[in-house]
This record gives structure tokens, C-alpha cells and sequence, in this order.
């Protein structure tokens, strides 16, 4: 028997066992599972289950409830004392604002876009490529950039702080009990805009405000009224895709440097294929192995020419979406529903940039080499999102693709030499590294995978300089810029642990 550090949520008496994914699926038909993660390093897939026990060590029945953890206590914070301003309504700035209640501090929350069944409604007209509008799209809009993801819940990093919180946090507002238990967590795309809708019910609830469609366009002044007259604290939670706010950071003199960043494209196999190559198995076995752990999923790492060309964000039974802000540039990113089952598999192939590598000393000219990029991508596809398209093994080849494979991504794809308009350090790059994933899964490199261009917003090329300790701008005192856009955090989880930390050390000021 172990315990296995899920105290937090009373889960302290587990055992676990390596089972073949046979043994594990009969497994969890009978015993309450608190965590499960498959090896698929050897030929021989392994599963290995965390089993709840009793007293005595056996496993638990698997309808008996899960213990689960105190609830979170929001105070009342209508006539507060405490205002905090919060710009931002994605992870960060949710999750702050939910412990700013917890703390008996008003959040006072500031988002460009709009609250998320409106969103829905431009997200749709996105993808049948009837317009972007700047403001509501797949980035900006409540909830953030997670929302319409695929809410994979990854990070179990116990060194930025309380990890378990934020899975906790989200399955208090709704999400599925495998929050608390599993190593590769996921929400989905059909489920998350729901979980957000609650959180925003419960802030305004218990006094807090959230004002949508308010873009804040400088630090001084929203709507009006003067914040550094109001002297409040500012939890700065943007996300990184907002350009244009930190041209106005740069404007009003906070601090900012460049950092390391990666853009590539994104490609897409059919889910079939990936499941051959990812489970070794013959197919009986490989089909139990779905039922229980679903779609297989893949992480490619390879090194070339000193920069480092990943997969990321791969998405399983997943959808590509086009996931720009702005009408002058062609961006794509992946997403899928809860249950992960549409017939493609998409992942964001992308090279390391260093900020060395982009000549200048502007700390915002990562941010206009992604715009570039960007830009190429749609000139080379067809406006407003048909994103240009080559077969993944003619990209490696140097050849043109005479035509496309049927695509997940809606708006539309349009045959394109990618090969030929990829600055070489990132296409030379990625055809190598489609070689080396090949090597590692022979059938990786096929004609049956597709690539689309441009996967440029993986996370943020720029950082707003904070100072260890008190977390606030280095520049701007009482200004505390957090979330992945603050160049801290990267991803939904610890974006919201980032945005927790920050509202701690607020409600430690008193
Ligand atoms: C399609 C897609 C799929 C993804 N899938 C995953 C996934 O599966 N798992 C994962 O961990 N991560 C995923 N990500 C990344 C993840 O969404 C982000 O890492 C996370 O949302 C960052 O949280 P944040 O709160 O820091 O910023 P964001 O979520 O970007 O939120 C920032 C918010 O600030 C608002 N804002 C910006 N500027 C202003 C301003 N001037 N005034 C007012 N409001 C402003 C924006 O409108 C936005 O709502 C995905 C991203 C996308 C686009």
C-alpha cells in the first residue's frame, strides 16, 4: 500500500498495481480508480492504477463515492474593503479573483471580450468563415484561451504551489472527477464553457464584478475612472495574444524583455493511424485499451541544429482551429470535445526560437517576428482563414501536394509549398524533425498526415518583468502581471496557479 501525496483531497489510503491494459480494464470495472497513466515506453503497454483502499487495504468498490476535499469558502465581498482590479478574464484572472473572494477582497474584473454563450456565437461564425471579430474569438472572450481548448489539465508541478487547488477548484465549478485523480487530466471543449459560466455566476454572486467587452487601453484610466487614483492593486492577466496591450505596457513604461518562444505548423494524422503506432497492440487488445484510456495521444521531442522541434499540444480525436485575434495573419491551434472521438489526431509541431535568434534589442520584437509569420501564412492561404496546407511527406520531400486529405479544420485548407515559405530555420528544422518522429514511429512521416501553417501563439514571446518575491512589476509598483501572457506560466493550470499566487500575496498585504 502507498500513499501517493492525494492527502489533500482525504484520498490517503490507495494501492497501486501494473496491469496489461486487458487486466486494467477489468480492473476498473469493479474498483474505484483514483489515478491512472499508461507506460507506453515499451513494446509491452503497461497501466498502472491507483485503486482507493479501506482500513484494511482492499480496493474499494467502484460506485463507492470519492472523499473528497473541503470545499472552498467565498466570503461575501459586496461592500468590501479591499478592491483588486483584475484585466483579464482567462485562467489567471478567474482563478485570482475566486481566491480574492475567498480572502474577502472584491474583484473588479476588466474583459475585452464577452461572456462565453456570446462567444460561442462568434467562435461559430469563425469557423464557417464568416468573419473574426477582433475582440471574441478563440483567445479573447470569458474564460480565456483555455475555454474552447482542449482543457488538458497537465501540470502536477508541486514547486510553483498548490497544484492540487486548482484541480479541486475546477471540479468544485464542475468538472469530472478525473481532475482529482488522473496524471493527463482533461476537461474539453464541449464541457469547459460551462464550468467557466459557473465561476462567473459565483463571483458575482458572493459581490464581485466582471465588466465584458472593456478593453483596458491604459494602466491609468477604464471606463473613466482613474486607477492610480483609486490606488488598488492591479493583477495584470492578459494572456499572450494580446499584442496590442503590450505595445500600451511598453508605452506607459513597464518592463519588458523578450523571451524564448516556438512557432511551427500544425499537423494532422488520422486517429486510427496514431492508435496503431502509439499502442503496440493486435487490435483486440488495442480496442479495450481505447475503451478504457481512449484516443491514443503522443509527446515527439528531438533536437536539430541546436534548437530543440516538439510536438505540443496534442490533441486526440481532436479538431484544428483557427486561432487568431487579428484579421492580418493566419494562426491555427488544436482543440477537442470530452470524449475525444473525432476520426483525426492534431498536434502543434514547433521550433525553439531563442531571442537571440531575432536581431534587434526592441523587447518586443518576438512578438513582431510571430506577426510576420503570420502574415506570410496568409498570404500564402486565402483570406480571411483558409489556411495553406501540404501532405506532411511532400513537405519533407520538397514536392508539391496535388491535393489535400480530408481535415478536421472548418474554415478550409488550400494546397501550399510550406517547404518553400518556411524561413529555413523553421522549415529545415521540421523537416528533419518529422525524419527523426519517423525513426522513433515508423509510419509517423505519411502523406496520409497533413500540415497547416501557421502554429505561431504557443506560448508568449514576451515576459513582464516581475520580482521574485513580491511578484509585482519591477517597474510598476501595486502591479502584479501573472498567467502565461506575464511570460510566467504556460498552459490552463499553471496560468490559474499563477493567477492563485498572485492574489496570495495581495491578501497577505492587509
Ligand atoms: C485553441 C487553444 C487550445 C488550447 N489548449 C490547451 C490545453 O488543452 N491545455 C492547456 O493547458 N492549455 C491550452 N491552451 C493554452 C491555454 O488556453 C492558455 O495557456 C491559458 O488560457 C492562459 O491563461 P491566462 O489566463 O494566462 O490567459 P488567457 O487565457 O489568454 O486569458 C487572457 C484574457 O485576457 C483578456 N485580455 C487581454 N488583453 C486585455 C485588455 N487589454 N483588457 C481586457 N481584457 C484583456 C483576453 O480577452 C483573455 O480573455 C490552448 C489555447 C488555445 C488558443
Amino acid at each position: 500500500m502507498v500513499s501517493d501525496g492525494l492527502g489533500a483531497s482525504g484520498l490517503v489510503d490507495t494501492i497501486q498495481y501494473i496491469l496489461s491494459p486487458r487486466e486494467a480494464y477489468a480492473a476498473e470495472q469493479q474498483w474505484r480508480v483514483v489515478k491512472r497513466s499508461v507506460d507506453a515506453r515499451q513494446r509491452e503497454l503497461k497501466v498502472h492504477l491507483t485503486v482507493l483502499t479501506d482500513e484494511q487495504g482492499h480496493p474499494i468498490a467502484k460506485d463507492a463515492p470519492i472523499p473528497l476535499y473541503a470545499p472552498p469558502v467565498f466570503q461575501d465581498v459586496h461592500d468590501a474593503k479591499r478592491q483588486v482590479v483584475i484585466i483579464g478574464a482567462g485562467p489567471a484572472g478567474l482563478f485570482a479573483a475566486l481566491t480574492l473572494i475567498e480572502h474577502g477582497i472584491k474583484p473588479i474584473i476588466y474583459e475585452r471580450g464577452k461572456e462565453v454563450s456570446e462567444r460561442k456565437k462568434d467562435i461559430a461564425l469563425l469557423n464557417r468563415n464568416e468573419g473574426l471579430n477582433p475582440e471574441s474569438n478563440y483567445c479573447f472572450g470569458e474564460g480565456g484561451a483555455g475555454t474552447f481548448s482542449d482543457g488538458k489539465l497537465f501540470s502536477r508541478s508541486k514547486k510553483r504551489g498548490n497544484m492540487q487547488r486548482v484541480m479541486e477548484l475546477f471540479h468544485y465549478f464542475g468538472a469530472p472527477d478525473t481532475v482529482l485523480y488522473e496524471a493527463h487530466a482533461h476537461i474539453g471543449s464541449d464541457k469547459l464553457p460551462s464550468i467557466i459560466k459557473r465561476m462567473r455566476e459565483c463571483i458575482l454572486e458572493h459581490g464581485g464584478e466582471i465588466h465584458f467587452e472593456t478593453c483596458v487601453t491604459s494602466l491609468k484610466e477604464v471606463r473613466g475612472e482613474r486607477l492610480e487614483v483609486r490606488g488598488t492593486p492591479i493583477i495584470l492577466a492578459i494572456g499572450h495574444s494580446a499584442h496590442d496591450t503590450y505595445r500600451m505596457l511598453a508605452a506607459e513604461g513597464v518592463k519588458l524583455e523578450t523571451k524564448g518562444f516556438a512557432m511551427g505548423v500544425r499537423a494532422e494524422h488520422p486517429q486510427a493511424l496514431i492508435n496503431k503506432l502509439m499502442y503496440h497492440l493486435d487490435k483486440g487488445e488495442r480496442d479495450q485499451l481505447i475503451k478504457l484510456v481512449g484516443n491514443a495521444s503522443y509527446s515527439l521531442v528531438t533536437q536539430v541544429e541546436g534548437r530543440g522541434v516538439y510536438s505540443f499540444c496534442m490533441c486526440p480525436g481532436g479538431h484544428i482551429v483557427p486561432a487568431g485575434s487579428t484579421a492580418d495573419g493566419c494562426v491555427v491551434n488544436g482543440m477537442s470535445a470530452s470524449h475525444r472521438n473525432s476520426p483525426y489526431a492534431n498536434s502543434g509541431m514547433v521550433v525553439q526560437i531563442n531571442p537571440e535568434d531575432i536581431p534587434g534589442d526592441d523587447p518586443l520584437r518576438g512578438l513582431e517576428y510571430q506577426e510576420e509569420l503570420e502574415r506570410l501564412a496568409l498570404t500564402h492561404g486565402k483570406a480571411p482563414n483558409i489556411a495553406p496546407a501540404q501532405r506532411m511527406k511532400d513537405f519533407v520531400d520538397g514536392k508539391a501536394s496535388k491535393d489535400l486529405p480530408a481535415c478536421s479544420y472548418l474554415p478550409g485548407i488550400v494546397p501550399s509549398r510550406l517547404d518553400q515559405w518556411l524561413p529555413a530555420h523553421i522549415g529545415k528544422r521540421l523537416q528533419q524533425g518529422f525524419r527523426d518522429f519517423d525513426r522513433k514511429y515508423p509510419g509517423f512521416l505519411t502523406n496520409e498526415a497533413v500540415i497547416l501553417g501557421v502554429e505561431s501563439r504557443s506560448s508568449s514571446a514576451v515576459r513582464i518583468i516581475r520580482d521574485q518575491e513580491t511578484l509585482q512589476s519591477i517597474s510598476t509598483p501595486g502591479l502584479y502581471p501573472c498567467g502565461e501572457g506575464a511570460g510566467y506560466a504556460g498552459g490552463i493550470t499553471s496560468s490559474a496557479l499563477d493567477g492563485i499566487n498572485a492574489a496570495l500575496k495581495i491578501a497577505a498585504l492587509a
